[in-house]
């Protein structure tokens, strides 16, 4: 029903209202919407051909390649072998790759979680959503011993240490708008004592197809688009914090003064994909979960109503399901305003931000829609051909909107 609300709001301002100006139904806020206009009613027919680039096969093999490092925890051996072989596959892509560099250490009595489910007494899920119906029990994985598999037990035993930490990225240069960039992120870090396939191996999976199919030579963009594998996200997002330390002051500046080029472009959205293939509805009555996808399975895009930037994420997130409208080949879209617990959270007062995911984060994931969620069955053997493709419908989603948002062209 707020969707439905949210869609009126959204018609009406087109018709010339003033009520997006009066921000309505949100209270006056100080940020300028940097957006342009949601409506753009005619698919472009180049950008269809870029999404249908995208395959299910490689989608999935990208998957299955980041699993070879098992769980991908942070601070390990595995974490830091997956960030090299990300790299390797970006820079075979033709996709100009740099690191971010920072350090780590747990602060004190944090285990690798959470650290609770963060529900208060409000009877809330995180992120401030309602939810609703029936709900199971779910938390973070910490026993190695519950994960079956020895060699998987195996590759997943040594332990996290403080210390120095790498993540990478690589970038897309707009042709004409050099100094202004969306970013497009998923996080390559898991625990939980399985492969992080799903959370979030989807995710880093089709940021890395995003990054492939934009560096083909045949595209253009008139704006940059950077696509980040960000690190730390499961011990509270400090891959991305560490990176909005390091980078936002440099925003938009020319260096060196002069050269056309712009190490860190003016930030004009953020795009984090966390956690994509599975969509199996709400636990039974008896805690337990279809085996089968059900047939309402959709991409969720949430944005959050109660940040600095909550109007412009609002239309940053319709723009997204226009764009699933468009592009997508199989499940539709749904937008929500409770975005929160992923990369996205750091940047949402400072840049309008959005999250792409299987399903709500606080009030449905959190109330244990996803069985496999920081436990040793997030593996790949566990998805069927309908969870993966559920994934690829959210990366034809973002690579539709990200095309038309940057002025995507294909040269002959
Ligand atoms: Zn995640």
């Amino acid at each position: 029903m707020r969707s439905r609300l949210l869609l009126i709001a959204l018609g009406v301002s087109a018709l010339g209202s003033s009520l997006w100006g009066q921000n309505w139904p949100f209270p006056a806020r100080p940020m300028a919407d940097p957006l342009p206009p949601l409506a753009a009613p005619l698919i472009d027919e180049g950008i269809k051909t870029l999404v249908g680039r995208l395959e299910l096969e490689k989608y999935k093999a990208t998957i299955k390649g980041l699993t070879e490092f098992g769980d991908r925890r942070q601070g390990t051996d595995r974490n830091r072998a997956a960030v090299d072989w990300i790299e390797a596959q970006l820079k075979s892509y033709g996709c100009p790759t740099e690191r971010v560099k920072y350090e780590y250490s747990p602060p004190p009595q944090q285990t690798d979680g959470r650290g609770g489910r963060g529900r208060g007494n409000n009877g809330l899920a995180q992120g401030g959503g309602r939810p609703r119906g029936i709900r199971t029990r779910t938390g973070v994985n910490t026993d190695p011993m519950a994960q079956p598999d020895e060699k998987l037990r195996a590759l997943n035993m040594q332990p996290t240490t403080p210390g120095p930490r790498e993540e990478v990225l690589c970038t897309k240069v707009g042709a004409t708008h050099p100094e202004e960039m969306y970013i497009v992120g998923g996080h390559m870090d898991g625990h939980g004592w399985g492969e992080a396939a799903n959370d979030d191996g989807s995710g880093t999976a089709l940021v890395m197809e995003l990054a492939r199919i934009f560096s083909m030579p045949d595209v253009q963009t008139e704006r940059t688009i950077r696509f980040a594998l960000w690190n730390n996200e499961e011990t509270g997002t400090n891959g991305a914090r560490a990176y909005i330390a390091q980078r936002q002051a440099l925003q938009g500046k020319e260096d060196p003064s002069g050269s056309g080029r712009y190490p860190e472009p003016k930030w004009l959205g953020m795009i984090q994909h966390d956690i994509m293939l599975f969509d199996h509805g709400m636990p039974r009555a008896d805690g337990t979960i279809s085996p089968e996808q059900r047939p309402e399975a959709d991409v969720n895009i949430e944005f959050q109503v109660a940040s600095k930037t909550a109007e412009a994420s609002m239309k940053l997130a319709w723009i997204f399901e226009v764009a699933n409208e468009k592009y997508a080949t199989d499940y539709p879209a749904a937008v929500g305003s409770h975005m929160t617990n992923t990369d996205s959270g750091p940047f949402q007062d400072i840049v309008p931000s959005i999250s792409l995911r299987e399903n709500e984060r606080g009030a449905q994931i959190g109330s244990g829609w996803d069985p496999q969620w920081h436990q040793p069955t997030d593996v790949y053997s566990t998805y069927s051909g309908k969870d993966f493709r559920l994934g690829l419908n959210a990366a034809q989603t973002t690579l539709g909107a990200i095309a038309g948002l940057t002025g995507t062209t294909l040269t002959k």
